[in-house]
C-alpha cells in the first residue's frame, strides 16, 4: 500500500460518539487539498479498473468523497440515503452499525438495470453500512463491482461481511 498523505492527517478521537468508540476523524484530510486529492485520485483508479459505471455514496461522508470521485471519472452520481431524506419513490434496508442501528434508502430509479456500480464511504468498520448499500443496488438491478473506502478497520472484519465484492480500502487501522 502507498505511502498516503492522508495517514498523518487522520485524527482519533477516543469515546465519540460512546464510550469504547475510538473515532477516526477524516475532517483534516478534506481541509488538505493534496492529500484529499490523492485519496480521489486513487480512488477514481480503482473504480475504472472495476469498470464503474456509476458511483454510489453512501450518506454523509459517502458523499464527500463519492461526488468528486464521480464528477472525475466522468460518471453518474446515486446516493444512499438516511431515512426520510429521498423524495421521490424508495427502496429501503435497515442494518446494524458498530453503534446502533440506521435506515438507508435509494430512489427506485437511482440505478439502470444491469448498471456497474462503485459504492464509495469515507470508512469501513462493521461493513454493515455497505453491505446495505449493496443490498439496495441488487434489489434495483445493478451490479456491485466493488467497494471503495479510505480507511478499513480491519478488526472488524468487514471483508466478510461485504464477501463477494472486492474491497479497495487505502489505509487499514
Ligand atoms: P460500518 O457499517 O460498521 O462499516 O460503519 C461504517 C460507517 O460508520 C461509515 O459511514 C463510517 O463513517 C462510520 N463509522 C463507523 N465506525 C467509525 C469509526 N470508528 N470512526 C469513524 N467513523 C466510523
Amino acid at each position: 500500500m502507498p505511502n498516503l498523505l492522508a495517514e498523518a492527517l487522520i485524527r482519533d478521537v477516543p469515546d465519540f460518539p460512546k464510550p469504547g468508540i475510538l473515532f477516526k476523524d477524516i475532517t483534516p484530510v478534506l481541509e488538505d487539498p493534496a492529500a484529499f486529492q490523492e485519496v480521489i485520485d486513487l480512488l477514481v483508479e480503482d473504480a475504472k479498473a472495476k469498470g464503474a459505471e456509476v458511483i454510489v455514496g453512501i450518506e454523509s461522508r459517502g458523499f464527500v468523497f463519492g461526488t468528486p470521485l464521480a464528477l472525475q471519472a466522468k460518471l453518474p452520481f446515486a446516493m444512499a440515503r438516511k431515512l426520510g431524506k429521498l423524495p421521490y419513490e424508495k427502496i429501503t434496508e435497515e442494518y446494524a452499525l458498530e453503534y446502533g442501528t440506521n435506515i438507508v434508502e435509494m430512489h427506485i430509479d437511482a440505478i439502470k438495470p444491469g448498471q456497474k456500480a462503485y459504492i464509495v464511504d469515507d470508512l469501513m468498520a462493521t461493513g454493515g453500512t455497505a453491505a446495505a448499500a449493496r443490498n439496495l443496488v441488487a434489489r434495483l438491478g445493478g451490479e456491485v463491482v466493488g467497494f471503495g473506502c479510505m480507511i478499513e478497520l480491519t478488526f472488524l472484519d468487514g471483508r466478510k461481511t461485504l464477501e463477494g465484492i472486492p474491497v479497495h480500502a487505502l489505509l487499514q487501522f
